[in-house]
């Protein structure tokens, strides 16, 4: 019989991830007025699990090296208003501590 799967606390996951972070961001906002005057609800601060996006109130804020490549930032947008790519080779969060 199969035993039945550990439960396990995604914020307490989140401390055994390493990040080696690149100088650029591989996650661009297009247009910052898009968000000021268009995105009442600023999504992003939602749907992201890593806590990235953080409205400053006039910009939002793009903390990218605590990203966790989830992808969600490519449909969660409903203004497809982030470019987002993979970070360079060998850069990024490194999940083999989890
Ligand atoms: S969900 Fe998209 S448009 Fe809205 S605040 Fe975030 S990046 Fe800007
Ligand atoms: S890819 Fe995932 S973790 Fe990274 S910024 Fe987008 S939603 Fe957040």
């Amino acid at each position: 019989m199969a035993q039945p799967l550990k439960k396990v606390n995604v914020d307490d996951l989140q401390y055994l991830t390493r990040f080696v972070s690149d100088k650029e961001s591989h996650l661009v906002i297009k247009d910052h007025n898009i968000c000021k005057t268009k995105c009442k609800e600023k999504y992003c601060t939602f749907f992201c699990p890593a806590q990235v996006y953080k409205w400053e109130g006039e910009r939002m804020f793009v903390g990218f090296e605590g990203c966790h490549e989830c992808g969600s930032c490519r449909i969660g947008c409903p203004y497809d208003n982030i470019e987002w790519k993979y970070p360079k080779g060998g850069l990024g969060v490194v999940f083999r501590l989890a």
